[in-house]
Protein backbone atom coordinates (compact mmCIF):
# COMPACT_ATOMS: atom_id res chain seq x y z
CA UNK A 1 0.00 0.00 0.00
CA UNK A 2 1.22 3.83 -0.24
CA UNK A 3 0.16 5.54 2.26
CA UNK A 4 0.23 9.65 2.75
CA UNK A 5 0.98 10.83 6.71
CA UNK A 6 1.05 14.20 7.29
CA UNK A 7 1.63 15.11 11.03
CA UNK A 8 0.63 18.68 11.95
CA UNK A 9 3.28 21.06 14.39
CA UNK A 10 2.42 20.11 17.57
CA UNK A 11 2.81 16.43 16.66
CA UNK A 12 6.51 16.92 15.70
CA UNK A 13 6.92 20.49 18.58
CA UNK A 14 10.35 18.83 20.29
CA UNK A 15 13.03 16.11 19.75
CA UNK A 16 10.70 13.24 21.74
CA UNK A 17 8.13 13.61 19.31
CA UNK A 18 10.23 13.43 16.52
CA UNK A 19 11.45 10.73 17.33
CA UNK A 20 8.42 8.95 18.53
CA UNK A 21 6.62 9.90 15.22
CA UNK A 22 9.24 8.60 13.77
CA UNK A 23 9.01 5.20 15.47
CA UNK A 24 5.52 5.23 14.14
CA UNK A 25 6.31 5.94 10.36
CA UNK A 26 8.87 3.32 10.58
CA UNK A 27 6.19 0.64 12.25
CA UNK A 28 4.77 1.72 8.45
CA UNK A 29 7.50 0.72 6.39
CA UNK A 30 8.18 -2.46 8.64
CA UNK A 31 4.15 -3.44 7.64
CA UNK A 32 5.88 -3.40 3.96
CA UNK A 33 3.99 0.06 2.81
CA UNK A 34 5.41 2.82 0.79
CA UNK A 35 5.28 5.61 3.06
CA UNK A 36 5.70 9.53 1.70
CA UNK A 37 5.08 12.15 5.06
CA UNK A 38 4.07 15.55 4.91
CA UNK A 39 5.39 18.10 7.95
CA UNK A 40 4.57 21.02 9.22
CA UNK A 41 6.99 23.58 10.97
CA UNK A 42 7.28 22.40 14.81
CA UNK A 43 4.89 23.76 17.64
CA UNK A 44 4.79 27.13 17.27
CA UNK A 45 7.64 27.86 15.08
CA UNK A 46 5.66 29.52 12.09
CA UNK A 47 4.08 31.97 14.82
CA UNK A 48 7.94 32.97 15.68
CA UNK A 49 9.06 33.27 12.53
CA UNK A 50 5.97 36.17 12.10
CA UNK A 51 6.87 37.95 14.86
CA UNK A 52 10.46 37.88 14.25
CA UNK A 53 9.66 39.76 11.16
CA UNK A 54 7.11 42.27 12.67
CA UNK A 55 10.40 43.29 14.98
CA UNK A 56 12.30 44.25 12.27
CA UNK A 57 8.98 45.65 9.61
CA UNK A 58 5.23 45.71 10.31
CA UNK A 59 4.83 45.47 6.69
CA UNK A 60 6.90 42.72 5.45
CA UNK A 61 6.35 41.95 1.37
CA UNK A 62 4.49 38.68 1.41
CA UNK A 63 7.09 37.34 -1.06
CA UNK A 64 10.05 37.60 1.79
CA UNK A 65 7.57 36.22 4.20
CA UNK A 66 6.84 33.34 2.78
CA UNK A 67 10.59 32.85 2.07
CA UNK A 68 11.11 33.09 5.55
CA UNK A 69 7.69 30.56 6.57
CA UNK A 70 8.93 28.14 4.59
CA UNK A 71 11.95 27.53 6.67
CA UNK A 72 9.85 25.95 9.13
CA UNK A 73 8.80 22.94 7.52
CA UNK A 74 12.31 22.33 5.82
CA UNK A 75 13.46 22.22 9.67
CA UNK A 76 10.92 19.66 10.06
CA UNK A 77 11.53 16.93 7.11
CA UNK A 78 15.27 17.17 7.58
CA UNK A 79 15.18 16.37 11.81
CA UNK A 80 12.60 13.94 10.58
CA UNK A 81 14.72 12.00 8.13
CA UNK A 82 17.79 12.39 11.13
CA UNK A 83 15.76 10.85 13.39
CA UNK A 84 14.75 8.15 10.80
CA UNK A 85 18.37 7.07 10.13
CA UNK A 86 18.81 6.60 14.20
CA UNK A 87 16.55 4.38 13.75
CA UNK A 88 18.06 2.68 11.10
CA UNK A 89 15.62 3.25 8.59
CA UNK A 90 16.16 4.93 4.44
CA UNK A 91 14.48 8.26 4.24
CA UNK A 92 14.95 10.95 1.94
CA UNK A 93 13.35 14.68 3.16
CA UNK A 94 12.68 17.10 -0.15
CA UNK A 95 11.44 20.24 -0.35
CA UNK A 96 8.79 21.73 -2.65
CA UNK A 97 11.36 22.77 -4.76
CA UNK A 98 13.07 19.55 -5.13
CA UNK A 99 9.74 17.98 -5.80
CA UNK A 100 8.30 20.24 -7.85
CA UNK A 101 5.05 21.46 -6.68
CA UNK A 102 3.74 24.49 -8.80
CA UNK A 103 1.58 26.82 -7.15
CA UNK A 104 0.14 30.03 -8.74
CA UNK A 105 2.07 32.60 -8.22
CA UNK A 106 0.14 34.46 -4.81
CA UNK A 107 2.67 34.32 -2.21
CA UNK A 108 1.06 33.79 0.98
CA UNK A 109 -2.16 32.64 -0.29
CA UNK A 110 -1.03 30.17 -3.28
CA UNK A 111 -3.05 27.57 -4.69
CA UNK A 112 -0.98 24.39 -5.79
CA UNK A 113 -1.33 24.16 -9.39
CA UNK A 114 0.33 20.53 -10.32
CA UNK A 115 2.61 18.43 -8.31
CA UNK A 116 5.75 16.49 -10.35
CA UNK A 117 5.75 12.60 -9.04
CA UNK A 118 9.32 11.28 -11.24
CA UNK A 119 11.74 12.12 -7.78
CA UNK A 120 9.13 11.26 -5.24
CA UNK A 121 8.17 8.05 -7.13
CA UNK A 122 11.94 7.47 -7.52
CA UNK A 123 12.80 7.38 -4.26
CA UNK A 124 10.09 4.80 -3.44
CA UNK A 125 11.05 2.46 -5.88
CA UNK A 126 14.93 3.15 -3.79
CA UNK A 127 12.68 1.96 -0.95
CA UNK A 128 12.90 5.22 0.91
CA UNK A 129 10.58 7.01 2.73
CA UNK A 130 9.53 10.69 1.26
CA UNK A 131 9.20 13.13 3.83
CA UNK A 132 8.14 16.14 2.21
CA UNK A 133 7.99 19.93 3.48
CA UNK A 134 4.04 20.91 3.75
CA UNK A 135 2.60 24.78 3.33
CA UNK A 136 4.76 25.28 0.67
CA UNK A 137 5.43 25.78 -3.21
CA UNK A 138 7.47 27.39 -6.12
CA UNK A 139 5.57 29.79 -8.63
CA UNK A 140 6.61 30.88 -12.43
CA UNK A 141 9.36 32.94 -11.35
CA UNK A 142 10.89 29.86 -9.51
CA UNK A 143 10.39 31.51 -5.63
CA UNK A 144 8.98 30.42 -3.01
CA UNK A 145 5.29 30.31 -2.36
CA UNK A 146 3.23 29.17 0.48
CA UNK A 147 -0.27 27.67 0.34
CA UNK A 148 -2.07 29.83 3.84
CA UNK A 149 -1.66 29.00 7.34
CA UNK A 150 -2.78 25.28 7.69
CA UNK A 151 -1.66 24.84 4.19
CA UNK A 152 0.24 21.56 4.59
CA UNK A 153 -3.03 19.76 5.12
CA UNK A 154 -3.77 20.70 1.21
CA UNK A 155 -0.12 19.40 0.56
CA UNK A 156 -0.88 16.18 1.96
CA UNK A 157 -3.94 15.61 0.30
CA UNK A 158 -2.77 17.34 -2.73
CA UNK A 159 0.32 14.64 -2.64
CA UNK A 160 -2.15 11.36 -2.26
CA UNK A 161 -4.04 12.65 -5.47
CA UNK A 162 -1.30 12.48 -7.79
CA UNK A 163 0.55 9.75 -6.42
CA UNK A 164 -2.76 7.84 -6.40
CA UNK A 165 -1.88 7.08 -2.35
CA UNK A 166 -4.50 3.95 -1.61
CA UNK A 167 -4.55 6.13 1.91
CA UNK A 168 -4.36 9.46 3.72
CA UNK A 169 -3.69 10.09 7.05
CA UNK A 170 -3.56 13.79 8.97
CA UNK A 171 -1.99 12.79 12.13
CA UNK A 172 -2.63 16.10 14.80
CA UNK A 173 -3.43 17.00 18.59
CA UNK A 174 -6.88 15.66 19.32
CA UNK A 175 -8.50 12.18 18.45
CA UNK A 176 -10.34 13.08 15.09
CA UNK A 177 -13.41 15.92 13.90
CA UNK A 178 -15.25 16.58 16.42
CA UNK A 179 -18.89 18.28 16.67
CA UNK A 180 -17.13 21.32 17.88
CA UNK A 181 -13.45 21.98 19.01
CA UNK A 182 -12.87 20.11 22.14
CA UNK A 183 -11.04 22.60 23.58
CA UNK A 184 -13.77 24.82 23.96
CA UNK A 185 -16.58 22.51 23.90
CA UNK A 186 -15.78 19.84 27.08
CA UNK A 187 -18.59 17.51 25.65
CA UNK A 188 -17.96 17.32 22.51
CA UNK A 189 -17.90 14.26 20.75
CA UNK A 190 -15.65 12.65 18.03
CA UNK A 191 -17.64 11.66 14.79
CA UNK A 192 -16.76 8.14 13.15
CA UNK A 193 -17.63 9.68 9.77
CA UNK A 194 -18.45 12.87 8.07
CA UNK A 195 -19.04 13.84 4.71
CA UNK A 196 -16.63 16.05 2.24
CA UNK A 197 -19.46 18.62 2.35
CA UNK A 198 -20.20 19.04 5.43
CA UNK A 199 -16.08 19.11 6.45
CA UNK A 200 -15.36 21.74 3.64
CA UNK A 201 -18.20 24.21 5.47
CA UNK A 202 -16.58 23.11 9.14
CA UNK A 203 -13.47 23.63 7.80
CA UNK A 204 -14.23 26.49 5.95
CA UNK A 205 -16.48 28.32 8.99
CA UNK A 206 -12.96 28.08 11.48
CA UNK A 207 -12.33 24.36 12.80
CA UNK A 208 -9.18 24.72 11.39
CA UNK A 209 -9.25 21.26 12.24
CA UNK A 210 -8.35 20.40 8.28
CA UNK A 211 -7.16 23.15 5.67
CA UNK A 212 -10.29 24.01 3.81
CA UNK A 213 -8.56 23.75 0.38
CA UNK A 214 -7.34 19.87 1.60
CA UNK A 215 -11.30 18.67 1.50
CA UNK A 216 -12.10 20.47 -1.58
CA UNK A 217 -8.95 18.78 -3.02
CA UNK A 218 -10.11 15.43 -1.39
CA UNK A 219 -13.71 15.85 -2.61
CA UNK A 220 -12.56 16.49 -6.36
CA UNK A 221 -10.03 13.60 -6.53
CA UNK A 222 -11.88 11.31 -4.30
CA UNK A 223 -8.91 10.89 -1.80
CA UNK A 224 -10.78 8.92 1.74
CA UNK A 225 -9.36 10.94 4.42
CA UNK A 226 -8.84 9.77 7.97
CA UNK A 227 -7.68 12.39 10.80
CA UNK A 228 -7.07 10.32 13.76
CA UNK A 229 -4.02 11.79 16.83
CA UNK A 230 -0.15 10.87 16.73
CA UNK A 231 -0.15 10.54 19.86
CA UNK A 232 -2.13 7.12 20.44
CA UNK A 233 -3.76 4.44 18.01
CA UNK A 234 -7.78 5.17 18.86
CA UNK A 235 -9.21 5.21 15.69
CA UNK A 236 -10.21 8.60 13.66
CA UNK A 237 -12.50 10.22 11.97
CA UNK A 238 -13.21 9.35 7.67
CA UNK A 239 -14.14 12.10 5.51
CA UNK A 240 -15.45 10.49 2.86
CA UNK A 241 -18.42 11.30 0.23
CA UNK A 242 -21.19 9.54 1.81
CA UNK A 243 -22.11 8.21 4.98
CA UNK A 244 -23.18 5.10 6.14
CA UNK A 245 -24.51 6.96 9.47
CA UNK A 246 -27.99 8.27 9.30
CA UNK A 247 -27.76 12.15 8.12
CA UNK A 248 -27.46 13.67 11.19
CA UNK A 249 -29.30 17.01 11.40
CA UNK A 250 -26.46 19.02 12.80
CA UNK A 251 -22.92 17.89 12.80
CA UNK A 252 -20.84 20.71 14.47
CA UNK A 253 -20.42 24.04 15.43
CA UNK A 254 -18.00 26.40 14.51
CA UNK A 255 -16.33 29.78 15.61
CA UNK A 256 -14.10 31.93 13.46
CA UNK A 257 -12.37 34.89 15.10
CA UNK A 258 -10.90 36.13 11.69
CA UNK A 259 -13.48 38.57 10.47
CA UNK A 260 -13.79 42.54 10.74
CA UNK A 261 -17.35 43.13 9.95
CA UNK A 262 -17.48 47.03 7.34
CA UNK A 263 -20.05 49.32 6.92
CA UNK A 264 -20.12 52.20 4.03
CA UNK A 265 -22.74 54.04 5.18
CA UNK A 266 -25.07 56.74 3.14
CA UNK A 267 -24.50 55.04 -0.04
CA UNK A 268 -27.04 56.51 -2.49
CA UNK A 269 -29.99 54.42 -3.21
CA UNK A 270 -30.28 53.84 -7.20
CA UNK A 271 -28.85 50.65 -8.91
CA UNK A 272 -25.24 49.77 -9.61
CA UNK A 273 -24.33 50.95 -6.05
CA UNK A 274 -23.76 47.04 -4.88
CA UNK A 275 -21.83 46.08 -7.97
CA UNK A 276 -19.58 49.81 -8.06
CA UNK A 277 -19.03 48.78 -4.57
CA UNK A 278 -18.31 44.99 -4.87
CA UNK A 279 -16.86 45.09 -8.47
CA UNK A 280 -14.02 47.08 -6.82
CA UNK A 281 -12.83 44.57 -4.12
CA UNK A 282 -13.17 41.63 -6.09
CA UNK A 283 -11.29 43.31 -8.80
CA UNK A 284 -8.51 43.93 -6.06
CA UNK A 285 -8.78 40.16 -4.97
CA UNK A 286 -10.55 40.69 -1.71
CA UNK A 287 -12.94 38.41 -0.26
CA UNK A 288 -16.16 39.17 0.79
CA UNK A 289 -18.54 36.78 3.22
CA UNK A 290 -21.45 38.24 4.53
CA UNK A 291 -23.31 40.82 3.04
CA UNK A 292 -26.38 42.40 4.29
CA UNK A 293 -28.05 46.13 2.77
CA UNK A 294 -30.39 47.85 4.68
CA UNK A 295 -33.49 49.44 3.22
CA UNK A 296 -33.39 52.54 1.35
CA UNK A 297 -33.90 55.83 3.59
CA UNK A 298 -34.39 59.06 2.45
CA UNK A 299 -32.43 57.98 -1.19
CA UNK A 300 -29.59 56.68 0.58
CA UNK A 301 -28.87 53.19 2.29
CA UNK A 302 -26.04 51.52 4.00
CA UNK A 303 -24.45 48.40 3.14
CA UNK A 304 -22.28 46.14 5.66
CA UNK A 305 -19.62 42.87 4.86
CA UNK A 306 -16.95 40.63 6.23
CA UNK A 307 -13.63 40.42 5.04
CA UNK A 308 -10.64 38.20 7.13
CA UNK A 309 -8.78 40.43 9.26
CA UNK A 310 -5.40 40.62 7.73
CA UNK A 311 -7.65 41.87 4.54
CA UNK A 312 -9.29 44.58 6.77
CA UNK A 313 -6.61 47.55 6.17
CA UNK A 314 -6.08 47.32 2.73
CA UNK A 315 -10.21 47.42 2.18
CA UNK A 316 -10.51 50.53 4.35
CA UNK A 317 -7.81 52.47 2.37
CA UNK A 318 -9.27 51.10 -1.26
CA UNK A 319 -12.67 52.50 0.39
CA UNK A 320 -11.03 55.87 1.44
CA UNK A 321 -9.68 56.44 -2.14
CA UNK A 322 -12.87 56.06 -3.68
CA UNK A 323 -14.94 57.40 -1.47
CA UNK A 324 -16.24 59.70 -3.76
CA UNK A 325 -16.95 57.61 -6.93
CA UNK A 326 -18.97 55.26 -4.79
CA UNK A 327 -20.77 57.99 -3.20
CA UNK A 328 -19.63 56.43 0.46
CA UNK A 329 -21.02 59.31 3.23
CA UNK A 330 -19.14 57.62 6.28
CA UNK A 331 -17.21 54.28 6.64
CA UNK A 332 -16.99 52.47 10.04
CA UNK A 333 -15.42 48.67 10.65
CA UNK A 334 -15.37 46.29 13.70
CA UNK A 335 -12.41 44.06 13.84
CA UNK A 336 -13.76 42.63 17.31
CA UNK A 337 -16.56 39.95 15.71
CA UNK A 338 -16.41 36.74 15.55
CA UNK A 339 -18.75 34.16 12.80
CA UNK A 340 -20.51 31.47 14.83
CA UNK A 341 -21.83 28.62 12.27
CA UNK A 342 -24.03 25.18 12.58
CA UNK A 343 -23.11 22.91 9.66
CA UNK A 344 -25.33 19.86 9.15
CA UNK A 345 -26.57 17.82 6.44
CA UNK A 346 -29.38 16.95 7.76
CA UNK A 347 -30.84 20.76 7.79
CA UNK A 348 -32.07 20.79 3.75
CA UNK A 349 -34.98 18.56 5.12
CA UNK A 350 -35.46 19.88 8.83
CA UNK A 351 -36.97 23.54 8.90
CA UNK A 352 -36.31 25.21 12.68
CA UNK A 353 -32.88 24.69 13.06
CA UNK A 354 -32.05 28.62 12.57
CA UNK A 355 -34.98 29.51 15.01
CA UNK A 356 -33.38 27.29 17.64
CA UNK A 357 -29.97 28.42 17.10
CA UNK A 358 -31.32 31.82 17.36
CA UNK A 359 -32.89 30.47 20.91
CA UNK A 360 -29.77 29.54 22.00
CA UNK A 361 -28.02 32.85 21.89
CA UNK A 362 -30.89 34.60 23.05
CA UNK A 363 -30.57 32.28 26.35
CA UNK A 364 -26.89 33.27 26.03
CA UNK A 365 -27.92 36.93 25.89
CA UNK A 366 -25.62 37.06 23.13
CA UNK A 367 -26.93 39.93 20.20
CA UNK A 368 -26.96 38.70 16.67
CA UNK A 369 -25.45 41.49 14.55
CA UNK A 370 -25.40 39.60 11.14
CA UNK A 371 -27.01 36.11 9.47
CA UNK A 372 -26.29 34.21 6.59
CA UNK A 373 -27.50 30.62 5.54
CA UNK A 374 -27.65 28.31 3.14
CA UNK A 375 -28.85 24.70 2.45
CA UNK A 376 -26.40 23.19 4.99
CA UNK A 377 -25.28 25.79 7.70
CA UNK A 378 -26.56 28.71 9.56
CA UNK A 379 -23.77 31.86 10.24
CA UNK A 380 -24.38 34.21 12.31
CA UNK A 381 -21.97 37.54 13.06
CA UNK A 382 -21.54 38.43 16.87
CA UNK A 383 -19.36 40.20 19.36
CA UNK A 384 -15.50 38.14 19.33
CA UNK A 385 -15.87 37.99 23.04
CA UNK A 386 -18.91 36.16 23.41
CA UNK A 387 -17.77 33.35 20.48
CA UNK A 388 -16.96 30.33 22.83
CA UNK A 389 -20.07 30.95 25.20
CA UNK A 390 -22.09 30.84 21.73
CA UNK A 391 -20.46 27.92 21.06
CA UNK A 392 -21.13 26.09 23.85
CA UNK A 393 -24.94 27.21 23.85
CA UNK A 394 -25.77 26.14 20.37
CA UNK A 395 -24.06 22.67 21.39
CA UNK A 396 -25.83 22.39 24.41
CA UNK A 397 -29.28 23.57 22.30
CA UNK A 398 -29.25 20.99 19.99
CA UNK A 399 -27.38 18.10 22.78
CA UNK A 400 -24.34 17.39 20.52
CA UNK A 401 -22.67 16.05 23.34
CA UNK A 402 -25.70 12.86 23.37
CA UNK A 403 -25.88 12.38 20.00
CA UNK A 404 -25.57 8.40 19.25
CA UNK A 405 -23.53 7.59 16.42
CA UNK A 406 -23.30 4.43 14.92
CA UNK A 407 -20.99 3.11 12.01
P1 LIG B 1 -2.01 20.59 13.32
O1 LIG B 1 -0.83 21.35 13.82
O2 LIG B 1 -1.91 19.14 13.61
O3 LIG B 1 -2.32 20.88 11.89
P2 LIG B 1 -4.17 22.34 14.13
O4 LIG B 1 -3.95 23.15 15.34
O5 LIG B 1 -4.05 23.00 12.81
O6 LIG B 1 -3.23 21.06 14.22
O7 LIG B 1 -5.62 21.65 14.19
C1 LIG B 1 -6.00 20.88 15.30
C2 LIG B 1 -6.83 21.69 16.25
O8 LIG B 1 -8.08 22.04 15.62
C3 LIG B 1 -7.25 20.99 17.50
O9 LIG B 1 -6.25 21.08 18.49
C4 LIG B 1 -8.54 21.70 17.90
O10 LIG B 1 -8.34 22.63 18.94
C5 LIG B 1 -8.95 22.45 16.64
N1 LIG B 1 -10.33 22.19 16.24
C6 LIG B 1 -11.24 23.15 15.88
N2 LIG B 1 -12.40 22.62 15.58
C7 LIG B 1 -12.28 21.28 15.71
C8 LIG B 1 -13.17 20.17 15.52
N3 LIG B 1 -14.45 20.34 15.12
N4 LIG B 1 -12.71 18.93 15.75
C9 LIG B 1 -11.43 18.73 16.13
N5 LIG B 1 -10.54 19.74 16.35
C10 LIG B 1 -10.95 21.00 16.13
N1 LIG C 1 3.27 25.76 9.49
C1 LIG C 1 2.13 26.30 8.79
C2 LIG C 1 1.23 27.02 9.78
O1 LIG C 1 1.52 27.08 10.95
C3 LIG C 1 1.40 25.27 7.99
C4 LIG C 1 0.68 24.20 8.77
O2 LIG C 1 0.86 24.05 9.98
O3 LIG C 1 -0.11 23.47 8.16
O4 LIG C 1 0.23 27.56 9.37
MG1 LIG D 1 -3.37 22.42 10.90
Amino acid sequence: MLIVKKFGGSSVANAEKVLNVAKRIGKSYDEGNDVVVVLSAQGDTTDELIAKAQEINSKPSRREMDMLLSTGEQQSVALMAIALEKLGYPSISLNAYQVGMNTTSTYSKARLKNIQTDRVQAELERKNIVIITGFQGINRFDDITTLGRGGSDTTAVALAAVLKADRCEIYTDVEGIYTADPRIVKDAKKLSEITYDEMLELASLGARVLHNRSVELAKKYHVELVVRSSLNYEEGTVVREVCNMEKMLISGVAADKDVARISVIGVHDEPGKAFNLFGLLAKHKINIDIILQSVGRDGTKDITFTVAKDMLEETLDLLEENRERLTVKDIVHDENVAKVSVVGAGMVSNPGVAAKMFEALYDAHINIQMISTSEIKISVLIDEDKAENAINAIHDKFQLGNIKLKR
